[in-house]
């Protein structure tokens, strides 16, 4: 059933970071809010939940929190608090577990070297394939650690991620992995690295926790939409299904998760995740305790094997993706009774943290500010 909205509630489509956190700003400036959302729970995809056994485990994937942002940081604070942690990530090639991404230990195991910083420097500069023109996730990787590396630790793993030759994906999708000629193994470096204390659902339950905020989860905005009129309304949903596919389906690249528990292991691998880019049908391996602190006599892990189809995880970045994007953004310009932001609406890979930002800016301009 359409729930009822009275005239002055503004509507939000997603329990996910965009829409709590413009819940959050509108309520606490006196608006009042209903969110809505078609999950049974809310958290969005940073849902995390105590499984069978009894271990929090993150139902869509690993989620790690890392920031440089201060304002972000201290915005979430108020609503959980914090254990330090910092990701680290190996490898597996041929066997063998590398530091990931790859630094000047990733070089000397694999190469039975000893290089120093300014060794690794060199080296890299010695392997690398100068490209001219950097278009392609192909020449991005080419171009800072040459073809080895290349075929070592990136090719297979992108084929496996999305389906993709990584010459067929845009520069921005290695752009993201650093490459190092330090020893430093952490995934990330930003200055604000940790995971909420009690969990993500725990964070997003004192988000949502506010007089002027309703929850009602198992609704389907498509289901309800026509029956209702609310003030505003702020939609994290996926843009193309809002304007019912009129110009097709944006692509996007699934994931299934294997949720899997072993009894009487106490710890299963030596840090959080495991890529594994050359063999089996996933990417990756990871160890809930590591992210959680938690103290149990087993453990909990998850793999993760991309699809084609299923729930829309990430945007597939291309050219002509990014132009069948801007045919929708150009109708967000016409709904003014509608703002769009998070992840979905936006067709953009966020962070967590990007997300609480948009959200903030874009909550300012609901209020005028
Ligand atoms: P979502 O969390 O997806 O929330 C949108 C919500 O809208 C969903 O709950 C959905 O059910 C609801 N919805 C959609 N359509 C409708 C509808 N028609 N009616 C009602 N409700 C609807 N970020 C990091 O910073 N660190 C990480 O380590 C990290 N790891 C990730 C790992 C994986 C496998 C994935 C896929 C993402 C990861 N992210 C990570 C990104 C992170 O998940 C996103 O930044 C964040 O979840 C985006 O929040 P959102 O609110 O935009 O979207």
């Amino acid at each position: 059933m359409a729930p009822f909205l009275s005239q002055d509630t503004t509507l939000i489509v997603g329990a996910g970071f965009a829409g709590s956190v413009v819940a959050r700003e509108l309520a606490e400036a006196g608006r009042k809010v209903h969110v809505i959302d078609k999950r049974p729970h809310i958290a969005g995809n940073a849902y995390d939940e105590t499984d069978a056994h009894g271990i929090l485990i993150h139902r869509y994937g690993p989620h790690i929190f890392h920031t440089n942002g201060q304002r972000i940081f201290e915005y979430l604070s108020r609503f959980t608090a914090w254990r330090p942690y910092e990701h680290r990530v190996r490898g597996v090639v041929d066997g063998v577990r590398y530091p990931f991404p790859i630094n000047r230990d990733t070089l000397n195991q694999l190469y039975g070297l000893d290089l120093d910083e300014a060794g690794a420097e060199a080296y890299y500069e010695q392997v690398r394939i100068p490209v001219e023109e950097v278009r392609t996730s192909e020449d991005v990787v080419l171009n800072s650690v040459g073809r080895d590396l290349y075929e070592k630790f990136f090719l297979n793993y992108t084929r496996k991620q999305w389906g993709m030759d990584p010459s067929e994906l845009k520069a921005g999708v290695a752009a993201r992995i650093p490459v190092r000629t330090n020893s430093d193994d952490r995934y990330f470096t930003d200055t604000f690295q940790a995971m909420p204390a009690d969990g993500y659902t725990a964070m997003f339950q004192n988000l949502l926790d506010h007089p002027n905020i309703t929850v009602e989860l198992g609704i389907d905005y498509f289901e309800v939409r026509q029956s209702m009129q609310p003030a505003h309304t702020v939609y994290t949903g996926p843009i193309d299904a809002f304007f019912d596919y009129r110009f097709g389906h944006l692509p996007y690249r699934s994931l299934r998760f294997e949720h899997d528990h072993l009894p009487d292991v106490d710890q299963y691998q030596e840090t959080g995740t495991i890529n594994y880019p050359n063999d089996h049908a996933f990417t990756r391996i990871t160890e809930f305790k590591h992210l959680t602190g938690q103290v149990h006599a087993g453990t909990s892990i998850v793999r993760e094997y991309p699809e084609a189809a299923g729930d829309p995880y990430y945007p597939v970045p291309s050219t002509e993706n990014e132009a069948l994007f801007k045919r929708y953004e150009a109708l967000t310009r016409e709904r003014t009774d509608v703002t769009f932001v998070g992840r979905l609406a936006q067709y953009r890979y966020y962070n967590m943290d990007q997300v609480v930002g948009a959200a903030l800016a874009a909550a300012r301009t609901i209020l005028g500010g």
